[in-house]
Formats: C-alpha cells, structure tokens, sequence
C-alpha cells in the first residue's frame, strides 16, 4: 500500500488570497457599477526595464542561430551573471562573496522551500510572525513542526513582530538552529538596523545557528545606513545564507530569476558534532534537481547590471516607492499608525480592530483591496498590508476613495 508523507495533512489551509477574491466577487456581484482598486498582491504591475528586454531579445536570437544556440546551461548558473552578481550586489558594498558562492535559481520562493531539505529533520526553526509563508510550510512537509494548537504549530519558535519591538524580532529565548528573517520584510514592510542585525549574526555564532537571510525587497532600501546584504556584518559569512531575487528588483515576477548565496564557510554539524560546509551540500542538491535558468532570461537578469539597466531598475523602484510614501502620507493624515514603505513597497497599518474588519471596511466604503494582517500570522491580527504595487494613478484615486469614505 502506497503512503503519503503525513507531514501534508498537518498543513493549515491557506484561505488568504482566496478568501479575499471571495469578498471581493461577492462586493462586486453586489455592486457591479463601483470600482475596485487592488493594493493587496505583492506583484508587480510595470514592464521590464528596457536593457532587460533588449538583451532578452538579443539572447533570442543568438537561439536561433546554430553558432550561438545553447543547450543545457550550468546549472548554478552562467559565470556571466554569477560574476556580475558576486561583484556588483557584494564585493561593491564590501561584502566578501564569489562568484562560485552564487546558486541562480528560478525563484527566491522555490530557493526558500528547498534550502530546509539539507538539515535534519529534529532541528528548532525559528519563523517570523507575521511571516511569508512559504518558511511554514515547507517546514510542516518537511515535518518538523508538530501539529498545531490554538493556529500556532507546536514546534516552532515564533519571532514575533509587534509595535513594541518595532516590527524586527528579538533574539529567541529558547533553542533555534535555522532563523529566517526577511528585511526589508513582507509583510510589515520594516527594516533592520545593521546594530540589531548584528546581534542575530552573534546569536546564531554563539549558538551554532544557520539564519536564512530573505533579501528578496533589498533594491528598495534608499536609506544607506541599512544592510543591504547580511554580508555587510562581520563573520556572517561563517552563519548566513542570503536569498536574492530579480522579482521585484526588475519586474521579474513572471520572467522569474533569483539566486541563493551560499558561502563556502558557511558551516553545519552532524549528529556526532563533525563540522561540514553547506556550499558542497547545497551544490549536490541544485546540481541534482536543477537543471538552470533559461539562457535568454540568465542574460536578461545580466542586463540589470549594465549602466542602463541600473538607472532603470533605481528609477522602477523609484516609481513604487512614491506611490508607498503617497500611501504612507494618507495613513498617517487618516490617523493610523503604519511602518514600512520608506525603504519598501509594503505599509503595514495599524488598523485599530480587526484585520477582516478593516478589510471588509475599505473593500465596502471605498472599493479598495488590502491584505488583512492576520492572513500572515497571529501577530498580523488588527493589521492590514497596503502594497505599492500599482500604477500612481490607481494609488492616487484608490488614496483619495479612502480619504473621503473613512
Ligand atoms: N521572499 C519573499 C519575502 C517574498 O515576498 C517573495 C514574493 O513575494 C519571494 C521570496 C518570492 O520571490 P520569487 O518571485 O523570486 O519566487
């Protein structure tokens, strides 16, 4: 008799977004002649920078020629891109990482689910709340959570994110092996400090702890004196490794191009306490499964390091940026606190009751579409996340809708 892995059957159903297209259908059946603006879905909605396309194009055609065609690509990536990445994303901001430290990959969200398969089973997991929640449940099919009691799993160490920390975690008061931490963060939209970052790097030395370092929101950071890269602390190298993506960089959503770090002294135990570097690990597991990105999006993600595609990827995250401080400045005229959005796309507001609430609130009076909080963990309860991810037009009049209905 053939089994199922059980592991599934602990998995809490994820309603979210399909819980908000059910209220939003409903509200529009109910009132087909208004509008309805969406800043829930964290996806983007501009086209690709124009030296992406470009060089896209190009790598097209170089398919179309016998001479130039390529077949199967190496599958951590072409050294063309891994170059570029290793020197322009780190070694330009002093962090120490090589090219043969780059795994490329077709998406921060299959890179997040996957790096969990090279530990073992029995190890303590530290998870955000609120959280992405590819972290979750990766782990629960992975089975290392337990079941679950009041919707929390029993096995987890929840960093929670509240008003009171500033939305960036404290260190865990009981055993953690592999933190995820995500900054600029999705949900909330906060940012860390490279002081408070530094005390997780010191935590996870001290404690012989790997941090996953979710760094998918990086190229919205403008406020220089933030980390970039956890590369940017001292002796991360030795307890990090570091998620990058071009989703939301260049509008790669449905492109899709992304690359894990994975430094080569970047270390791990065995049961019987022997040392062993995570880069050989990882590199058989992607090499195995993987067989790399396509050459012609490989070289468009390459174009976002030329001089052109930099100044139109800053002038893309530019453009979502105004529309998150256009958001900021309404909230904050309406009366409700908020984070995130200066350095981020999401604004994370305190809605003063209920997430559902809120969000059945702005969906009636207003016809504008949220994300309640709560959908992204227990701490996420009385907050709604506002996303940038619009045309400024659409946020304008979606700002103004609120402003004249709350
Ligand atoms: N990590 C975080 C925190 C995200 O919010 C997302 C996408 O929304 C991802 C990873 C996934 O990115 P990708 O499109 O590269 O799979």
């Amino acid at each position: 008799m053939i089994k199922i892995n059980e592991n599934y059957l602990k998995l809490q159903a994820s309603y979210l977004f399909s819980d908000i297209a059910k209220h939003v259908s409903a509200f529009q059946k109910a009132h087909p002649e208004k509008e309805i603006i969406k800043l829930g879905i964290g996806d983007v909605t501009r086209a690709l920078p124009r030296a992406c396309v470009e060089a896209f194009h190009r790598a097209v055609d170089d398919m179309a020629e016998d001479a130039t065609f390529r077949g199967y690509g190496p599958e951590q990536g072409y050294p063309f891109l891994r170059e570029k990445i290793a020197s322009q994303d780190f070694q330009a901001r002093g962090a120490d990482i090589s090219a043969d430290e780059i795994f490329v990959s077709d998406g921060a969200k299959c890179d997040s689910g996957n790096i969990q398969e090279i530990f073992a089973t029995d190890i303590n997991v530290a998870i955000p709340d609120p959280v992405y929640p590819v972290y979750v449940d990766t782990n629960v099919m992975a089975g290392r959570t337990g079941d679950t009691d009041n919707g929390r799993y029993e096995k987890f160490v929840y960093l929670e994110s509240t008003k009171e920390n500033g939305f960036v975690p404290d260190l865990p008061g009981e055993p953690a092996d592999l933190i995820y931490l995500c900054f600029p963060n999705n949900p909330t939209g906060a940012t860390i400090t490279k002081d408070r970052l530094r005390t997780w790097v010191d935590f996870a030395r001290e404690n012989k702890a790997i941090i996953l370092y979710d760094a998918a929101y990086e190229s919205f950071i403008r406020d220089d004196s933030l980390p970039r890269s956890i590369y940017e602390i001292e002796g991360a190298r030795e307890v990090a490794i570091e998620l990058r993506s071009f989703s939301k960089t260049a509008g790669f959503t449905g492109t899709r191009c992304a690359y894990m770090v994975v430094p080569k002294n970047c270390m791990a135990f065995a049961g019987d306490g022997e040392k062993y570097a995570l880069h050989p690990l990882w590199l058989r597991r992607h090499t195995t499964r993987f067989n790399g990105v396509s050459y012609p999006v490989q070289r468009a993600a390459e174009a976002v390091y030329s001089e052109e595609g930099s100044a139109q990827v800053r002038e893309l995250g530019d453009y979502y940026l105004k529309n998150a401080a256009l958001i900021r400045q309404e909230v904050a005229a309406l009366g409700f606190a908020c984070v995130g959005g200066e350095n981020s796309p999401y604004i994370w507001v305190d809605g003063k009751t209920d997430s559902w609430e809120f969000f059945d609130l702005l969906l009636e009076k207003a016809g504008v579409v949220c994300t309640p909080g709560a959908g992204f963990g227990k701490c996420g309860q009385g907050f709604i996340r506002i996303s940038a991810f619009n045309s400024f037009e659409n946020v304008q009049r979606a700002m103004s809708k609120i402003r004249d209905s709350l």
